[in-house]
């Protein structure tokens, strides 16, 4: 028997973009010599893209659903489809086709070479805005500098990883998801493919700037206690430097009559109150993460699936 592919595909809005995509790899695998089940995770749609899946379903038994029970966000309902698939490799990918189905046959060459995770590197895109290129620059930068796992530059969730590979990540109990973090984590033989990404086909962009800002908390946060070290160096070079100040206070306390100081003082004031605001804040999002953590709560739910269990 051909052993089974998963494509897990994660879908927020996607109405005009479901049919397109599932077209696009049916044809791929028209070429494949592997059996293969798309399923597509509706992740709290509020336009008619499940009602398509639905159909598409019914006359397709390639194609499943899962329905969430509201809006989880783009990493909870990838984690729903890599729960769910049952494939010997699950290749996970974006809706609006920036992923491009096409490279399926050479990540899949790769897997059968040996690599337990073939991902990819989103090459440069100029026809990007500015504004989204350079944050995505700065967003790896100042990831790396902050965390102990190494994320490359333009990966996104569009990977395949090896059946050993999902059944450790479907262990995981966090609920605090950086998906590519995680699986970078993990180690085994990884495989970087580059490709061309496509411009988005329908629809838009979900992840505005604050969308941003939030995942790259979110990726060092989750990642790494790096930060709560960096509040520790600082504190100790601060202090350091605060010697420096000693001999003119001793100047100023035997020599001199006035003592202006009133500048000085208020920026001082300011700017330490101000980092020991950031310092408490960071060490307040770790806090807020094990307070969430202890809760146990499911990291998404399910309404409907035309998936059965075995
Ligand atoms: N997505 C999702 N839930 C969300 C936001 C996005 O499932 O809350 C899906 C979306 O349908 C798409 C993928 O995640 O398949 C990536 O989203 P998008 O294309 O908006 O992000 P971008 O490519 O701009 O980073
Ligand atoms: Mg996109």
């Amino acid at each position: 028997m051909s052993k089974l592919v998963s494509i897990v595909i994660p879908a927020h809005n996607e109405e005009e973009n479901v049919v397109v995509i599932i077209n696009r790899i049916k044809q791929v695998f028209e070429k494949l010599p592997y059996a293969y089940e798309i399923i597509i995770v509706d992740d709290g749609c509020k336009d008619s893209t499940l009602l398509i899946v639905k159909q598409l379903a019914a006359e397709n038994h390639h194609i499943f659903y899962i329905e969430l029970s509201r809006n989880f966000g783009h990493q909870p309902a990838l984690k729903a489809g890599l729960d769910h698939a049952k494939g010997d490799c699950v290749i996970s990918l974006d809706a609006d086709l920036q992923h491009p189905p096409e490279l399926f046959v050479e990540m899949l060459a790769k897997w059968e070479e040996g690599y337990d995770v073939v991902y990819t590197r989103r090459q440069e895109d100029m026809s990007l805005s500015m504004r989204k290129r350079k944050t995505s620059v700065y967003f790896y930068k100042l990831l790396n500098s902050l965390s102990d796992t190494e994320i490359e530059p333009g990966t996104a969730d569009f990977r395949l990883m090896d059946r050993k590979v999902v059944d450790i990540f479907k262990e995981f109990k966090e609920n605090d998801l950086f998906i590519r973090g995680m699986v970078k984590w993990l180690g085994f033989t990884q495989f970087a493919i580059d490709y061309m990404p496509s411009k988005r086909f329908a629809g838009s962009s979900k992840y505005n700037l604050s969308k941003m800002r939030k995942l790259a908390v979110h990726g060092v946060t989750s990642l790494s206690v790096k930060p709560l070290h960096t509040a520790v160096y600082l504190g100790f070079f601060i202090s350091l430097l605060s010697l420096l100040y000693v001999p003119y206070v001793a100047y100023a306390y035997f020599f001199a009559k006035h003592v202006n100081g009133w500048a000085s003082l208020i920026v001082t004031v300011a700017f330490f109150g101000g980092l020991q605001l950031i310092i408490l804040g960071i060490i307040g999002i770790y806090i807020g993460k094990m307070f969430m953590q202890s809760k146990n709560r499911p990291t998404y739910i399910i309404r409907s699936t035309n998936i059965k269990r075995d």
